[in-house]
Parts: structure tokens; sequence; C-alpha cells
């Protein structure tokens, strides 16, 4: 069933849980991610990247439709949506949420962008993402700036944002060397902030440290990169190249990695057995 991502994750912080988010791109993948979340009976939310399919309208249709149909609840979020353009594509595209990531700006800028999606958004019923701290790229700490708990507070209240994206030390991308979450941290943001917190970057953070983040009042959990580091994995795998004619179920072979890929996920957020 289709609802809105602010719906599953309430229930989440309600009971102690988290919510996978997988990138989407193509409907190979979308029917991967659904089977996966199917089989473990997790809820599920969808992260689209702007400019991943070529033509977000019909793709968000083809979303729709079958996460109308899937046996367990599906949410469709635009991820980060930088431009203003793309959160009103989003929402014409039918999306239940969209995030709206202004970190990079400046504290008011920030709050002043939010709020006018905000109101927007809220007008029609679909849901609102924001961040504030940032999450960097590919392992480079030096771009992090961690959420502090005061500021994200007086955050949520001005701009009435449905939920928190909060920087505790992942990156995006491929993470180099040992990450280092701030638990502590997460556990004062957690007691501060009113509204479920997302967790950005959780592609090579390890299991044992999402597991707790899941634990600890991460309600939505974001992983992209691992769902196409194992499609083309299999690609370049012996299997792959044993098989005799391989390369005609070439996109058989991606979707059976990323449906392994999302059960995965959905254990290491405790989300199994809780699609009601
Ligand atoms: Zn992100």
């Amino acid at each position: 069933m289709l609802v809105s991502m602010i719906e599953s994750m309430k229930i989440a912080r309600e009971k102690g849980y988290c919510v996978p988010a997988m990138t989407v791109a193509n409907e190979h993948m979308l029917r991967a991610l659904i089977a996966g979340a199917e089989a473990k009976k997790s809820p599920l939310i969808l992260l689209y990247m702007y400019g991943n399919n070529p033509d977000i309208k019909y793709f968000g249709r083809i979303i729709r439709d079958l996460a109308t149909q899937a046996s367990v609840p599906v949410s469709i979020v635009l991820d980060h949506g930088e431009k203003y353009e793309h959160a009103i594509d989003a929402i014409a595209a039918g999306f239940t949420d969209i995030m709206v990531d202004r970190s990079s700006l400046p504290y008011e800028e920030n709050v002043a962008q939010v709020k006018e999606l905000v109101k927007i958004a809220h007008a029609i019923g679909v849901g609102v993402e924001a961040e504030l701290g940032h999450v960097g790229m590919g392992g480079d700490m030096s771009q992090n700036v961690f959420t502090v708990p005061s500021e994200a507070k007086q955050f949520v209240e001005e701009t009435g944002v449905d939920a928190l994206a909060v920087a505790i030390g992942t990156s995006h991308g491929k993470y180099k060397g040992e990450p280092k979450l701030q638990f502590d941290l997460l556990e004062e943001l957690r007691e501060t902030v009113s509204v479920p917190l997302v967790l950005h970057g959780g592609s090579g953070t390890g299991d044992e440290n999402l597991s707790k983040a899941a634990k600890l009042g991460i309600c939505k959990l974001n992983i992209a990169f691992e769902f196409y580091r194992s499609a083309l994995d299999v690609v370049q795998s012996e299997e792959f190249k044993n098989t005799p004619y391989a390369e005609y179920g070439m996109y058989g072979f991606m979707a059976k990695a990323m449906q392994e890929t999302a059960e995965h996920v959905i254990d290491v957020c405790g989300s199994a057995g809780k699609a009601e």
C-alpha cells in the first residue's frame, strides 16, 4: 500500500526500529526492492535522486501503481531535492514525501527555503524531511558539520518539518577509513527533537553501527551506494561469467542481487515483520 513515510516513521519511532530507505532508479530495481520488503514483511521507503530516471512523471506513475499493489507500506520520497523545481516536480509526479536539503546553506536561509516548501507540501498532504548539520561525501569528514541538538529543536519548530536528517558521523557514498558515529549525540537529539530522525550515508558504516543507531532513535536509514555496488558486482562475478548466455538475463541477475541487499538492510534496520 502507498503511504507517507512520515506515517511509517512515526510507528517506527514509537516501537523502536528503523524503516529502511533504498534508492530506486528504474522498474527492475523498484520490483526487486518491493519483493525484498514483501519477503521480509517490512515497511519500505523508496529514495529517488532527481535525474536518475529520464521521466520522473512516468516513473512516478509506475512507482505509485506497484506501491499500491504491494502487501507492505511503501513510500516514495525525492532524495535531497536540491532545487525548488525538483520538489515541485516530485509532488506533481505523485511522490508521497520530499526531502528539502538546504544543509549547506546558512541556518536562516535553510529555514526560509524549507519553510516555503513545507507550506506547499502540507497543503496537499506531502511529508517533508530537511537536514540540519551536514553529511558530506565519500568519507571526507572535513565536509561534515555535526547537528547541534538545541539548534535542531528550534529548526523543527520554525520550519514545521516532519522529519529531520542529522549529521552524527556518517558520509555519503563509499566510506573511507573507520566510521565513528556519535551515539551520545544521537541520544541527545532523540530526546530533544520532536520529529523522527533520519540517517543519510549508511553505506559502508558497518552493520553493527547502523543497528545501534536504529535502536537509539534513527527512524529512516538511507542506503544507495550498496544497491548499485551489488548490481555491478554480480555481473562481474564468476557465476555470471560461467552462466551460458548470462547477458540475456543480466537484469534478472542484478535484480536478485539488489533484492538480497534489500533483505540484508531490512535485517540491519530491525524492520522485518513490522509491516501491518
Ligand atoms: Zn543523503
